[in-house]
């Protein structure tokens, strides 16, 4: 018999039910057993639908409240001392950590967040110091094993790896200078060999040991660690399927097919091409060989066909016994069901697959690697067939208009006309700028009048006509408020996009949209990504109305204001039948045709924003120059074609730019904007070693908080950054847009920005 496993499950409910309780207990409207219930019949719609659709593994201890990492973290009493000592419960010391505290006395900010590997999920980062002292407050695997097994499903608990969780966290603030958490391995094993022995004491027959960081380049070099820490886990613990996922062992397999646990996991959806190495590095041993062939990060049906074919060809090798057939990672980057999706045609709904519908696919390609005669095995089999290549059939006759236009880019397509120091003096005059000229990211407040509005006006509740009218009056005021307090290149707010990478998807041919495919990003926040599902291209202008509305009430030039191909790319489910390269070069040329209506328009400067060029980086080093090239080369070409009098912009959400200082360079976007707030000088002398040519916007104040800048400090950070990059490069703007701030705190700090610029121009 070949087993089925999922090995994780997404956490929000069918209908949101655990996000709106976690925001109802934070708001004071439900007590925490309330949120415990409401979190219980979650976790048991999850195990008993999962259990339902035939899967014999079934995951349990991966759900949580806010993040899994945050609970692993607390239940191993790594918990910085700031959050102890203000009375508060084990919940509520939970949740301080995740979203800060600000009530009755207390003030503390939350932990740093980060991105989890390549995925748009964020972990809350683990401190730890020399201090730490770890221990087990509960036995979240034992707890959640039990809970399902009173509901009659036996589950196979799952636990965050120790190296994984050591070295996924940071040295605290009071850590003595460099600290390595990984030093602390050997004070954390015990008490990771007191939670799995109390599980096998459960009666958990095995444990899911999650160990993503083995897809890692650094990795590597923790052949010791991990060959000590599996030596003393394995002895007391119930099976341990080391699990890894996002990407491929590569050299690491030598190490890993050696390590005393029962069972390794492989991700064959991001690295199909690591099977036959694998098996061959397990055949020797006794290792059960867990294969995740259905995605855990896509929303697509999963071929049974192939599946199927890597199946067998590991059966050959290690008997039915010794094969799982599995999700490639957990189905928390999945939404849950497909059957909440009531707008998406029949054709479409055949295409895809969400967390139930994959839990299905595991069971049902493990029964016909099973050898099963079952007719409903058979006739899904089918099924699947007919909808594989109806869908095929689809793709290849998508839209060959748009594919022979990617085929006919020339590498003179990718650069401006004359190189940036020509540029910069057109743009000079054409513009009008002054010396260290001001401007925003974009976005301005987007108050509950503008939600409203484009509620209403999205329930047909007011018409086109209404809606385009509040728009409008809303970008006059963005208008007028810059004018009169003195900035120089001026946005029109954005006030008429619901999201940066929607509002694009949706006036793009080639994207499909959701009703209820909620997707966690951090804590209780939930994005619904976009899906593409063709050839993308751009049927009309998309922003040239609101643009060239803005540019006609002011003498001021305005800034017109797109997301660039990456980001869209980067934000949205991509297609899996055709490269990433392809899907970004499609949406170049679909950009590149609004940046030249924009240009024909009369707009002078064009931001295309590229915050997710970064995040969307391979895992593995040796992948990057790859990605890079055609990355950077998207952009490019999505502005490329303009005369050298348009001065075009990008912006970046981040500063550390670090190893990718070449690519940022290879933009040549004339000027860029980024995160500096908060940083200290040291990315500028950074950008100045590089050598870095063209302007530069680093941001002089923090947007994520509605605290104003004096403007004094403006004007030291202004002085700061002087003091490293040539007078003429500098140009002076916020960390990020403004829509998620007050319009008073914006007045006020923009107020104090131009100040800032006006005493620079004085002095410098
Ligand atoms: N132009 C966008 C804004 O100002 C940029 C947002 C972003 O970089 N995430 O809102
Ligand atoms: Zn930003």
């Amino acid at each position: 018999m070949v087993a089925s496993s999922v090995l994780g499950f997404p956490r929000i409910g069918a209908n949101r039910e655990v996000k709106k309780a976690v925001e109802a207990y934070w708001g004071g409207k439900i007590s925490a057993e309330d949120l415990t219930k409401a979190a219980a019949d979650v976790k048991k719609y999850n195990w008993t639908e999962v259990k339902a659709r035939g899967v014999t593994l079934i995951p349990s201890g991966e759900f949580s409240l806010y993040d899994h990492v945050l609970d692993h973290s607390v239940e191993f009493n790594v918990i910085p001392k700031r959050y102890l000592g203000h009375g508060l419960s084990t919940l509520d010391i939970y949740f301080a950590m995740g979203r800060g505290r600000q009530a009755a006395g207390v003030d503390v900010p939350a932990c740093e967040m980060k991105k989890w590997f390549d995925s748009n999920y964020h972990f809350v980062v683990p401190e730890f110091s020399e201090e730490t002292d770890f221990k087990l407050n509960f036995n979240k695997a034992v707890e959640e094993f039990n809970e399902a097994k009173a509901l009659g499903v036996a589950t196979r608990p799952v636990v965050l790896g120790p190296v994984s969780f050591l070295f996924l966290g940071k040295a605290a603030r009071e850590a003595k200078p460099g600290f390595q958490p990984l030093s602390l391995l050997a004070k954390l094993l015990p008490v990771y060999k007191q939670l799995l022995s109390e599980l096998k004491a459960a009666g958990a027959e095995w444990v899911q040991v999650d160990e993503p960081i083995l897809v890692l380049d650094p990795a590597a070099s923790l052949e010791k660690e991990f060959a000590t820490a599996y030596a003393e886990l394995a002895p007391v613990a119930p099976k341990i399927l080391l699990t890894t996922y996002f990407g491929r062992l590569d050299s690491n397999l030598t190490y890993v097919a050696k390590l005393p646990v029962a069972g390794l996991h492989i991700d064959l959806d991001r690295a199909p091409g690591q099977l036959d190495e694998v098996i061959a590095a397990v055949k020797p041993t006794q290792l059960v060989l867990s294969l995740g062939v259905v995605s855990g990060r896509n929303i697509w049906k999963t071929d049974f066909a192939a599946a199927i074919k890597s199946g067998q060809k590991t059966i050959d090798v290690l008997g039915a016994d010794r094969v799982i057939i599995a999700t490639s990672s957990s189905l928390l980057h999945t939404p849950v069901t497909l059957a909440s999706e009531k707008k998406l045609t029949a054709e479409q709904k055949d295409w895809f697959s969400f967390a139930l519908e994959k839990a299905a696919e595991v069971s049902t390609i493990a029964s016909v690697l099973s050898g099963s005669q079952d007719a409903a095995v058979a006739a899904a089999l089918e099924a699947n067939k007919v909808s594989i290549a109806k869908r095929r059939e689809f793709e290849r006759t998508s839209d060959d208009a748009v594919r022979n236009r990617v085929a006919a880019i020339t590498p003179d397509m990718l650069e401006r006309q004359s190189p940036f120091a020509v540029r910069v003096e057109v743009q000079k005059k054409k513009l009008n700028l002054p010396k260290f000229a001001t401007t925003t990211i974009g976005s301005f407040p987007q108050t509950k009048e503008i939600r409203a509005a484009r509620a209403k006006f999205t329930k047909g509740e007011i018409t086109q006509e209404q809606y385009d009218e509040f728009i409008k009056k809303e970008i006059e005021s963005v208008v007028r408020f810059q004018e009169k307090v003195g900035l120089d290149l001026l946005v029109h707010g954005e006030p008429e996009r619901n999201d940066m990478v929607q509002y694009f998807g949706e006036q793009l041919t080639g994207f499909v949209f959701t009703q209820n495919a909620w997707v966690q990003s951090y804590g209780s926040r939930y994005v619904r990504p976009p899906i593409i599902v063709s050839d993308v291209s751009r049927p009309g202008p998309m922003t040239v109305f609101w643009s060239s509305y803005a540019q006609s009430i002011t003498q001021k030039p305005m800034k017109g204001m797109l997301t660039g191909p990456v980001t869209i790319l980067n934000w949205s489910f991509p297609r899996a039948d055709v490269s990433r390269e392809l899907q970004a070069k499609q949406l170049a040329l679909a950009l590149r045709d609004e940046v030249l209506d924009l240009e024909k328009a009369g707009i002078q400067a064009i931001q295309v924003d590229e915050p997710a060029i970064r995040e969307g980086l391979p895992l593995r080093r040796s992948d990057w120059d790859n990605y890079l090239k055609w990355a950077v080369d998207s952009f490019k070409l999505s502005v490329a074609g303009v005369s050298d009098a348009l001065q075009t912009h990008s912006h970046f959400c981040y500063s550390d730019f670090g190893d990718i200082f070449p690519s940022i360079q290879r933009l040549d976007a004339d000027v860029i904007s980024i995160e500096a707030s908060k940083a200290d000088m040291k990315l500028l002398q950074t950008f100045k070693e590089y050598g870095y040519s063209n302007q530069i916007g680093p941001g002089v104040y923090d947007i994520h908080s509605p605290r104003v800048p004096g403007d004094q400090e403006i004007k030291d950070r202004v002085k700061a950054m002087l003091d490293i990059l040539p007078d003429q490069l500098l140009v002076i703007n916020p960390d990020c847009g403004l829509k998620t701030r007050g319009w008073k705190e914006t007045e006020a700090s923009l107020e104090n920005l131009v100040a800032a610029a006006r005493w620079a121009r004085q002095v410098y």
